[in-house]
């Protein structure tokens, strides 16, 4: 069995020796730009974990209520639970005891304590999986993601397709005019472009 299928932290030996072999925490990254399908990949995890009777939780901050406030909802409609939580130490405090899996998506928008936190709950015997943008609308690293990549055991960079020439795409252009990394817009004010098609910053069409 492989340790590690696609980036994904895949470990059985905590079930099949009974408990007597403690788990071991980890952090894993699903990331990319927008459209990139890190949510469904985020869900696909925690699905496979609930199958292997695990308990797992999914967070997401507040900030994030383009489609509904109490799930995580891709772009594709798929939904799950999932707690809205306005920080990242207000995650920490609602973990249920023995959860084994806590995923966390639009971790771009958590602040830079929520690296501490994955942390915090790794080293706990927790798997954390996180999901976000790895850069914002300027390509820039977005917030605590770059350190999250750094301290995470496995890293995934998801691609989208870019809209304006079919390549691999890894940036989100920004359509409309708006300040600030916190706008989120919904998926109408961004699209998929890879380094050669994307423009830092607003790209207002002609
Ligand atoms: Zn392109």
């Amino acid at each position: 069995m492989p340790d590690n299928d696609h980036g994904e932290h895949l470990t059985f030996a905590f079930a099949l020796s009974g408990g007597a072999v403690p788990r071991v925490g980890c952090i894993e990254v699903v990331c990319g730009s927008m459209f990139s399908g890190k949510t469904e990949e985020l869900l696909r995890r925690v699905k496979r974990a609930r199958l292997a009777k695990q308990r797992a939780v999914i967070f997401k901050p507040k900030i994030d209520n383009r489609y509904d406030e109490v799930k995580v909802v891709t772009h594709e409609g798929f939904g799950a639970d999932s707690i809205p939580v306005s920080s990242a130490s207000e995650l920490l405090e609602r973990v249920p005891p023995d959860t084994a899996v806590v995923g966390i998506d639009e971790v771009q928008f958590f602040g830079e304590e929520v690296v501490a936190v994955a942390e915090k709950l790794a080293d706990r015997g927790v798997r954390v999986i996180c999901a976000g943008l790895d850069q914002d609308y300027r390509g820039v690293p977005f917030g605590p993601v770059p350190r999250l990549m750094a301290v995470a055991e496995y890293v995934t960079k998801l691609h989208a397709v870019c809209t304006r020439c079919g390549a691999q795409a890894s940036r989100s252009q920004r359509l409309v005019a708006a300040e600030g990394q916190l706008f989120v817009g919904g998926a109408a004010a961004y699209e998929a472009r890879c380094r050669r098609c994307f423009v830092p910053g607003v790209a207002v069409e002609p």
